[in-house]
């Protein structure tokens, strides 16, 4: 937990796979030797004590390690979460969410989350039994091979009971501002890692909140899925130019550790997708190849894709499906449906 300036305050919930002491160790180590760590160990939700209002940016999963490590967090600052006046979700991914309806319960408070966000809480979180369904279609039709799909679409579900979902109070467009004493913090629209995602700026305190935006040494997952519309590493490219200017101070995000330099971390993200993009589209053959093709071809850092577990094969036939769409979106690529599979073929 660390006092970032007076009133803002980092905090710490650790992922249900780490203890609170395994994820505080981690939080100091991965900022003096930055790592691949088994998994994510942390999220690091934000305290904004100011004007007699408590705003909360982020949570954690909804374990009773997490809330523990939040009480305790809070505590330090003299705050408790049954007094929080505000929650602001960055995104509704269960790991800055999945507490939510828990705090809402205890505090009452406002729960803040972008419409486009809120839009995905009912098919991810209440009624997850179509979305299985139809993810088992659309991994087929991108030619996963029949034997995985079932088991593969069923990947995350596992999660559901670290979830306690809770439909938003305010239904966010970013623009908007969260008054807190002098504090005025602008909500700003950031899609791509999510739909709805949010960054939230304070330009007097020149603060920059990037959720999973942006994060230090990691890229964030840019997936499409059974529910996407469009094209999300287009927008997420575009969500990148739109904080790149942002005159910030502090750049904090909700995992690993502060960002140095905003500008110079946009400019490595940028390089990332850019050598991703030339690689996928070297993989596609003169006739066509499915998604399945592509990212069985590419470079894992964590092996071969036919030795994942199946939800991530899932998570990279996504990934590879978001590169593929914005290469389409570019003109490098057209695609074309024969019978059930959908085939990628250089423009
Ligand atoms: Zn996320
Ligand atoms: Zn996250």
């Amino acid at each position: 937990m660390t006092e970032v300036l007076e009133g803002v305050y980092q905090l710490l919930t650790p992922f249900p796979q780490y203890t609170i002491e395994e994820a505080q160790k981690l939080r100091k180590e991965l900022e003096e030797k930055p790592r691949v760590t088994k998994g994510l160990p942390y999220v690091m939700p934000y305290l904004i004590k100011r004007g007699g209002e408590t705003v909360l940016i982020d949570c954690g999963w909804n374990t009773d390690d997490a809330y523990k490590a939040l009480e305790d967090g809070m505590r330090e600052y003299g705050s408790h979460p049954s007094e929080i006046t505000k929650l602001v979700i960055t995104h509704v991914h269960p790991d800055h969410y999945g507490m939510a309806g828990k705090l809402k319960q205890l505090s009452s408070c406002e729960v803040v989350i972008h419409e486009r966000d809120a839009e995905v809480i009912k098919d991810r979180y209440l009624a997850p039994k179509q979305l299985t369904a139809g993810m088992e279609k659309f991994m087929e039709m991108h030619g996963v091979p029949e034997m995985s799909a079932p088991s593969m679409s069923q990947g995350s579900m596992g999660m559901l009971d670290k979830v306690a979902a809770v439909p938003p109070d305010r239904s966010v467009r970013g623009g908007e501002v969260v008054k807190a004493g002098d504090f005025e913090f602008e909500l700003i629209w950031t899609p791509g890692h999510s739909p709805g995602h949010l960054c939230i700026y304070e330009p007097n305190r020149k603060i920059l909140f990037t959720g999973d935006h942006i994060l230090p040494t990691i890229t964030p997952n840019v997936s499409i899925h059974a529910q996407t519309h469009g094209s999300p590493l287009g927008d997420y490219m575009r969500s990148l130019d739109v904080v790149e200017n942002l005159d910030a101070d502090y750049v904090l995000p909700a995992h690993e550790f502060d960002v140095k330099v905003l500008k110079q971390r946009i400019t490595e993200i940028h390089d990332h997708h850019k050598a991703r993009l030339d690689e996928m589209l070297r993989c596609v053959d003169k006739g066509g190849s499915t998604a399945w093709d592509v990212a069985g071809r590419v470079q894992w850092a964590t092996g071969k894709l036919e030795d994942f577990e199946p939800w991530m094969q899932r998570a990279a036939v996504g990934e590879t499906l978001a590169h593929l769409e914005y290469m389409f979106e570019l003109g490098q690529l057209a695609k074309v449906m024969r019978g059930e599979h959908q085939y990628w073929i250089p423009a």
